[in-house]
């Protein structure tokens, strides 16, 4: 298993920057398209490359003071990198943070309110930030997905779900026809959907021993056959974060059969059903994963008649395997930002409800009034509204 931890000085990275420049000169502006097709390939007309991704983390942390630290924290299969970033190192007297974006490549908004998040977090002189910082350790991996991110097609890029990973049974030490796992797609290029990819034991290894579970399914753990599965286990394994937090997209929803107007995001605290057996929830993690969710819904709705009012609650999902899943039944606290897919005009709003969602929720801990909401509001924010949109998008 690859699992190069690189600190970056800013020489290191520097260079890193110009190989990258070399290594991607596609074009990245391609027409716009309305859904998340289901092969989730999106076409935004500016999505930020590798080499951008790269460039805006380099100039933060070039003028961060030390406040931040980027790490190479592991890469994929192709040997792109997975960019973690750190303010602050693992603190038992501190609320420790994990914020994942774009774990799925073509749902590109999250590592968007990342860089601003990061921005933010990277910047002096707001006594908000200063206190956030000061109670706070807060670790983020901008882009888990960058095979999806850069995936093209006739030198466009187009993103999608998967990375683009092909299946080595003889990795794991198995015989070559043993079955891939179930969040495998074989066509070509083949690659995993990661965030199936984890598994609740964070120690747990693919080899002949275990083979028998293959290839698995939705309700069950994944294999962590994805470097950039291990990747964020390992950060995690590290961090031990108190909350950990997801972004995604999904397709359009209305609000209601009466409201049709369009959902601008879903929310969800839950992502694994209570009173399993195989893999117990905590209630009390669940508790604080309502608080959290409950009250990032109530600041939204706080700013009165903006486009922040359609919030939902995402659908009920039973899903050990995912990253939310896992480290939900490792103890986390969880909350799941499944934003509305957009054409361009309208992705900046989109992203900066998350961005407000992100910095309101790092506040709250920070300033523990987080801790005084009542878990039992969770429950009143008004369920997933209709659907419309591409009928072959049956999750995210
Ligand atoms: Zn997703």
């Amino acid at each position: 298993m690859k699992q190069a931890i690189l600190k970056i000085s800013g020489v290191v990275l520097a260079s890193v920057l110009l190989m990258l420049a070399q290594a991607q000169a596609a074009p990245q502006s391609i027409p716009n398209g309305p859904w998340i097709q289901d092969d989730q390939t999106v076409k935004l007309e500016a999505l930020t490359s590798m080499e951008e991704l790269q460039k805006k983390l380099f100039d933060i942390y070039a003028r961060s003071k030390g406040r931040m630290q980027v790490e190479i924290a592991g890469e994929t299969t192709s040997g792109l990198p997975l960019y973690l970033v750190k303010f602050g190192e693992p603190d038992p007297d501190k609320i420790r943070v994990l914020i994942e974006g774009q774990i799925h490549g073509g749902e590109p908004l999250g590592v968007e309110a990342c860089i601003e998040v990061i921005k933010q977090l990277a910047a002096s002189g707001n006594p908000d930030i200063d206190m956030i910082r000061d109670n706070l350790t807060i670790w983020l991996i901008p882009r888990m997905n960058p095979e999806g991110a850069t995936y093209e097609v006739d030198g466009e890029v187009v993103q999608r779900r998967q990375n683009s990973q092909p299946w080595t049974p003889e990795e794991w030490g198995l015989p070559p026809d043993a079955p891939a796992p179930w969040y495998y797609r074989s066509r070509t290029p083949p690659g995993y959907d990661i965030n199936r990819d984890s598994n609740p034991d964070l120690d747990f290894e693919l080899g002949p021993a275990n083979a028998y579970l293959l290839p698995g399914e939705s309700a069950l753990p994944g294999f962590f056959v994805t470097p950039e599965a291990r990747t964020v286990r390992d950060a995690y394994k590290e961090l031990q974060p108190d909350v950990f937090i997801d972004l995604h997209h999904r397709g359009t929803n209305l609000v209601s059969e009466e409201d049709i107007s369009m959902c601008t995001l879903q929310i969800l605290a839950q992502v694994v059903d209570l009173g399993r057996e195989d893999y117990p929830l905590d209630p009390a993690v669940l508790n604080f994963s309502k608080q959290i969710n409950a009250y990032v819904y109530q600041r939204l709705l706080e700013m009165g008649n903006s486009p922040f009012t359609g919030v939902q609650r995402y659908p009920d999902v039973n899903l050990p395997g995912t990253t939310l899943g896992t480290f939900t039944l490792n103890g986390s606290a969880i909350m799941l930002y499944e934003v509305r897919t957009a054409r361009q005009k309208s992705s900046g709003m989109l992203t900066k409800q998350v961005i407000i969602g992100l910095m309101e929720t790092l506040k709250g801990l920070a300033d523990e009034s987080i801790y005084d909401v009542d878990p039992a509001d969770y429950d009143e924010i008004p369920p997933a509204g209709p659907r419309i949109g591409n009928p072959h998008l049956f999750f995210e």
